[in-house]
């Protein structure tokens, strides 16, 4: 098992006074904190903290679950059609205020304002999944299955379910979760994460604005204090994690140890196999966007690209090609790529081109000469292009989560399955092929949760469900669509009978048919 991160690092023991506070949102309101712990918020295109996030302890902890579950039995018999009609509300406003969300997420995620419109936009869409709950919320009806007998389903929330999200997605990983568990009758804890708060509160307060009563919609901040407390106290019935995979193996582990439903989707490691006949041109264009978008820090970004020869060389000069028109810079000033969200993780991710290096790869493009559009102090790294890695190197077999794209070189489409299929991690993938036999056989063949057939990041819409396969998801139930409404509801069967007097008598046998 892989060692756990035990000391986030913005975490830090100074409590300054001069900058803001982001505070928690318990029972419908803002709720500042007094834990005395706090985490440094970066904008990380200016490269400064520009304001801290509480971290709770155990009383905020308690607090923050009390206030879920003193709200969930008014929640839970609240009508279908006035549950629909405040997710209808919710859904209106987020469409019509999203600008302001995006310019949130920019200044403490970094990634550009177009981006972050688009994974708003992307968990909206599960947002009007939702507006259309009931009729997945209906059960089922089997009439007369012994004589005067019948036998029906209805669906219930579970209670207080936690959801834990990861810095990179801080408003569409969320929203894969709660419009589900809140329009199904559930009551919500969202622990975000400490790097990028914001976006959370804000979102609480749209649910207000939209008529959620107090305690339905609750943010708790946090570091791992606030995620032990959600995964072992008994009021809470499931928890939803996204985030690296050490830290979803825990959360998998502890929760379902402590009795809760869990879904914990974790890290990634995503190839993209191109053979000798695709349109190279689209090719670059997908290896450029999906490799390079978000600078790389999407759990569905394009890591590798597995090139089947002689495909190449002609590939690498498109891509390289591509990379020179691109604008690394401050959201803010329409660049295609910000910077990384912090300076730490831009070390990190940085540390790999010297590691291939070290293996003898080719480092074709170097991010780490990038000029970028932006403040000097900003946590840039340009985008980056490696040959040649050898699939023993760190390179290949971790996950960098940053704007560096991989290329493998295999002489066989069998070769480049059987890499694939050796990894770790399950989540994504693409071919790009215009041989539909091949892109049939690669769809059966391949060992990943989500396939692209000439789309390099096949995130399916909310109707379908998203999540990986191995190590990139612990648990048996996938985020959104029929499973995310199977996660968030538990089954009743009701066998009913009404009085006959045909039908009375003792009769101490198990029940039979007739
Ligand atoms: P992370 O694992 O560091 O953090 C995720 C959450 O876990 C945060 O809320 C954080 O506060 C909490 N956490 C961190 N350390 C903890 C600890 N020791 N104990 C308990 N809780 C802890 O992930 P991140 O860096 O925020 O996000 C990037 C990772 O998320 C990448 O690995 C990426 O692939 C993954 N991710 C996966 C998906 C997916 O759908 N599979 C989607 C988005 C992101």
């Amino acid at each position: 098992m892989s060692t756990i991160d035990l000391n986030p690092d913005t975490t830090t023991d100074d409590v300054a006074v001069d900058l803001p506070t982001v505070p928690h949102w318990i029972n419908g309101a803002s709720y500042p904190s007094h834990s005395g712990r706090v985490g440094d918020v970066y904008d990380p295109a200016l490269g400064v903290v520009t304001k801290h996030v509480a971290l709770a302890d155990q009383a905020e902890i308690e607090a923050a679950i009390a206030g879920a579950a003193a709200a969930f039995p008014a929640w839970r018999d609240t009508s279908l059609a006035k549950r629909q009609t405040i997710m209808f509300k919710f859904r209106e406003l987020l469409d019509a205020k999203k600008g302001e969300l995006a310019e949130i997420i920019t200044a403490e995620h970094g990634k550009v304002v177009s981006d972050a419109l688009g994974e708003i936009s992307r968990g909206q869409e599960v947002a009007e999944f939702a507006t259309g709950l009931a009729h997945h919320l209906k059960g089922e009806f089997s009439e007369q299955v012994s004589t005067g007998i019948d036998v029906y389903s209805t669906k219930q929330p579970l209670g207080v379910v936690a959801i834990i999200s990861p810095f990179n997605f801080p408003a569409m990983v969320p929203s894969w979760f709660f419009p589900i568990a809140i329009a199904a009758g559930n009551t919500v804890v969202l622990k975000p994460s400490e790097k990028d708060p914001s976006a959370a509160n804000w979102l609480a307060a749209l649910w207000a604005e939209a008529g959620l009563p107090a305690g339905v919609f609750t943010v708790l901040h946090g570091d791992k204090e606030a995620v032990d407390g959600l995964l072992t106290h008994p009021e809470v019935k499931s928890i939803s994690f996204v985030g690296s995979t050490p830290i979803a193996r825990y959360v998998y582990e502890t929760g379902t140890k402590n009795g809760k439903r869990v879904q914990a989707l974790g890290g990634a490691k995503n190839h993209m196999l191109v053979l000798p006949d695709a349109d190279l041109d689209l090719v670059a264009d997908a290896a450029i966007n999906s490799g390079f978008g978000s600078a790389g820090e999407r759990c569905m970004a394009i890591s590798v690209v597995v090139a089947v020869e002689p495909v190449a060389d002609p590939l690498i000069e498109k891509i390289v090609e591509r990379m020179g028109k691109l604008r690394t810079g401050d959201g803010r000033r329409g660049c295609d790529m910000g910077p990384l969200v912090t300076k730490v993780h831009r070390d990190k991710v940085a540390s790999y081109i010297g590691i291939a290096e070290e293996d003898g790869a080719k480092v074709v493009v170097d991010g780490r000469n990038v000029v970028a559009d932006g403040d000097p102090n900003g946590f840039w790294l340009g985008p980056t292009l490696i040959d040649n890695v050898p699939i023993s190197s760190r390179v290949y077999t971790e996950e960098i989560f940053g704007p560096v794209l991989a290329i493998v070189r295999v002489q066989t489409y069998e070769e480049g399955v059987k890499l694939i299929n050796s990894g770790a991690f399950g989540n994504g993938t693409a071919i790009f092929t215009n041989d539909g036999g091949a892109a049939r056989r690669f769809q059966n063949e391949i060992q990943v949760g989500m396939i692209g057939i000439n789309v390099p990041i096949p995130v399916p819409v909310a109707t379908f469900s998203f999540g990986g396969w191995k190590d990139s998801l612990f648990g048996d139930t996938k985020a959104h669509g029929a499973e995310g409404v199977k996660f968030f509801t538990q089954q009743k069967a009701i066998t009913s009978r009404w009085l006959d007097p045909s039908h009375g008598g003792i009769n101490l046998g198990f029940p039979q048919n007739d």
